[in-house]
């Protein structure tokens, strides 16, 4: 799997940074790439996606049309990176397990595809940057000092079904 998304933040965060906006202060630029989106479903696929949006009418239980129409909203993907064009997983990479080590708390926890264990280890490090940034600066060395990081799970598959099924994410922070 490549790093483009990453490597274009950075690059046109830096770009920003050289030529900042009037009055901008260089060092505070603060960037993330937005609009995209992770399948859950175990195939592994973090590229930019597209949303099909639309909606339907609904019946009543009496039987009636209902006034309002049912908004629908549902991502598609594409299967290589737009940047460089890499197909974002192999089929043996789809074989393999996925996890989150948490450095801080020491834990692991089981992810149900490469794309959840990258969306949620990024999760967990931006709301540990969020939680430092708001803390009063003499109060910060307090702080654990959270890591997350992918890594492919070395437990047998079971457990890490097991897992994965009854996960709580919110518990991780
Ligand atoms: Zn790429």
């Amino acid at each position: 799997m490549c790093n483009c998304m990453q490597d274009t933040l950075a690059y046109v965060t830096e770009h920003m940074k050289g030529n900042p906006p009037e009055n901008a202060i260089a060092e505070s630029f603060d960037t993330e790439i937005m609009h995209y989106y992770f399948r859950m479903d175990g195939s592994s696929n973090a590229v930019p996606a597209m949303i099909v949006s639309g909606s339907h009418k609904v019946k009543k239980v009496n039987g009636e049309e209902a006034k309002n129409r049912k908004k629908i909203e549902m991502p598609i993907f594409g299967r290589f990176c737009p940047f460089c064009a890499e197909a974002y997983t192999t089929p043996a990479e789809e074989q393999k397990l996925w996890a989150v080590e948490i450095h801080g708390p020491g834990s692991l926890v089981a992810a149900s595809s490469r794309a959840e264990a990258d969306f949620r280890a990024a999760e967990i490090n931006q709301l540990h940057k969020d939680h430092i940034e708001s803390t009063p600066e003499d109060k910060r060395q307090h702080l654990p000092n959270v890591e997350a990081v992918v890594v492919e799970w070395e437990s047998s598959r079971e457990e890490h079904a097991i897992q994965a099924l009854n996960n709580d994410w919110s518990d991780c922070f």
